[in-house]
């Protein structure tokens, strides 16, 4: 057996008392030819190994290289230096792998987020993505405990699908058919998918929702956590082309019920990762605090990360209609002086980015639920709000605004009623022979549900505080990037 070895982390909370350990890990620096920092990736924090003078010769010490990996043997003890509880006094140091530190693309110095995105492949090596990525993992953990908890059902939705029936954005097409223009062809010139490998045109998924709703209107409440796919060419600091989403969806909830739980959710998340990744939470605090040293003082957040997440925790989200947002955003000096790029035309337009976080950073303060959009605006599946006045149609959708980062979460009670779906779908050139199996639900035993969506990368963000969303998924796949 090879490794036998503790966890640095762990080895860190240990009382030292001469205990005998061994780690393994990857050399951050070497000082002095006596003092290794190993990372072996479980904290930020480092073990000091302490190598005896005169026990090594000079060819082995100089292989110990920044991100040489090592295997040591040795005691901690108290450490005498500053800066550290313990030292691994080793007995003995194994090199596992060599490292030509002159090669090495990281040095032990500050680099930019961009410089690290091209370094993607070893860019968790650094204490910024090692935190970052430590808190998505807890956050995908916490997102599992939560609704395994609340008995609800982890249901894996298909990645390729042939309904396009979402409307959610441009989609990537899935097909064997050759692109060198030899495809076979129907009369009128067009690609004959018949003779595609499914035998029909398909796609990567933009969202599980309409296959979610089929679990849940059999098991009561199921969830999906899984990649979804946008071909929509938006080069922003929040838009992936493959981005992970949970979607929740149950049975037996209306509006109402569906806000409570999105509002539940989020600050459980937070609450567990604020409660099992204080450490590296504090450290990515540190981190957003230098580098919004560097922004005008109008343009650096309020609170500080830690305070900013206890804030969310400790209050309420704002609800409040969408008819009501548009007035406030209407009435505010903002408005008045023009300070929109995008003008409030009144109630009916789509909400921009920046009006969704004017409501939330400038006049709430806090995260914000809007809900009861205007039918025209939304997907087809979203229930049609009853008495409503003329040309005033709402549906019960809900979208969640966080600071900083704008829409978090898309969700709605869905239309259980068969006869209002089937003329929504007309009304909106929705193939409604294609969608028989959706339908079905409506059609046998059907009952108010609801639904919504969490962008799971949004949501790290949100924890993590990196302002882009490039830094929060492992190899961004963006419009014109694909490495890794
Ligand atoms: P936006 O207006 O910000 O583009 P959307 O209205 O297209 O969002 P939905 O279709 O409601 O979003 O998707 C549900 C959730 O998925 C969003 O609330 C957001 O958190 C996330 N999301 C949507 N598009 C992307 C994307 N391209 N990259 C990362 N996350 C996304
Ligand atoms: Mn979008």
């Amino acid at each position: 057996m090879f490794n036998k070895r503790i966890k640095v982390k762990e080895l860190l909370a240990m009382e030292p008392q001469g205990q005998e350990v061994t780690v393994m890990g990857w050399v951050r620096t070497f000082r002095n030819n006596q003092f290794i920092a190993l990372n072996d990736g479980s904290t930020n924090n480092n073990i000091q190994v302490v190598v005896e003078l005169g026990s090594y010769d000079d060819e082995f010490l100089k292989r110990i290289t920044t991100s040489a990996s090592l295997k040591v043997t040795g005691t901690i003890i108290p450490s005498l230096g500053k800066g550290q509880k313990m030292d691994l006094k080793a007995t003995s140091i194994e090199i596992l792998g060599d490292s030509d530190a002159e090669k090495y693309p990281l040095q032990p110095k500050k680099h930019s987020l961009e410089f690290l995105r091209e370094k993607a492949h070893l860019r968790f090596r650094t204490n910024t993505f090692g935190s970052v990525f430590r808190v998505r993992h807890a956050l995908a953990f916490a997102i599992h405990k939560f609704f395994n908890e609340k008995g609800f059902v982890y249901m894996h939705t298909p990645i390729i699908t042939a309904s396009d029936a979402e409307g959610a954005g441009e989609m990537f097409r899935v097909t064997t058919l050759p692109l060198d223009g030899t495809a076979p062809k129907n009369e009128d010139g067009t690609i004959n998918f018949k003779e595609d490998f499914f035998g029909r045109s398909t796609n990567l998924t933009v969202s599980g929702q309409l296959e979610g709703e089929l679990g849940a209107t059999a098991f009561g409440d199921i969830y999906t956590f899984g990649p979804t796919f946008r071909a929509e060419n938006s080069n922003t600091a929040r838009h992936l082309a493959e981005f992970w989403m949970i979607e929740p969806e149950m049975a037996f909830y209306d509006l109402e019920d569906n806000m409570n739980l999105a509002e539940e959710f989020i600050k459980y998340i937070i609450k567990y990762a604020m409660e099992n990744n204080r450490e590296d939470l504090e450290f990515l605090a540190q981190r957003l605090a230098e580098e919004e040293k560097q922004l005008p003082q109008d343009k650096r957040s309020e609170m500080g990360l830690i305070e900013k997440l206890e804030f969310v925790l400790n209050n309420n989200f704002e609800r409040l209609t969408y008819t009501d947002a548009i007035q406030i955003l209407k009435d505010s000096n903002h408005n008045k002086k023009k300070k929109f790029q995008y003008e409030i035309t009144g109630w009916g337009m789509d909400l921009q980015s920046e009006h969704e976080r004017y409501l939330v950073e400038k006049h709430f303060k806090k995260p914000v639920i809007l809900y009861n959009y205007p039918a025209a605006i939304k997907a087809f599946y979203m229930r049609q709000n009853d008495g409503c006045a003329e040309g005033q149609q709402t549906v019960a959708a809900m979208d969640i605004l966080a600071p900083g980062i704008g829409e978090i979460v898309g969700g709605s009670q869905r239309e259980e009623r068969l006869d209002k779906l089937e003329a929504r779908m007309k009304e909106m050139h929705i193939p409604i022979e294609e969608m028989w199996w959706y339908l079905d639900t409506r059609r046998f035993g059907t009952v108010p549900h609801a639904g919504f969506g969490l962008g799971f990368e949004r949501m790290v963000q949100f924890v993590t505080g990196m302002t882009n969303i490039r830094d929060v998924i492992a190899f961004p796949r963006t419009p014109g990037s694909a490495e890794f």
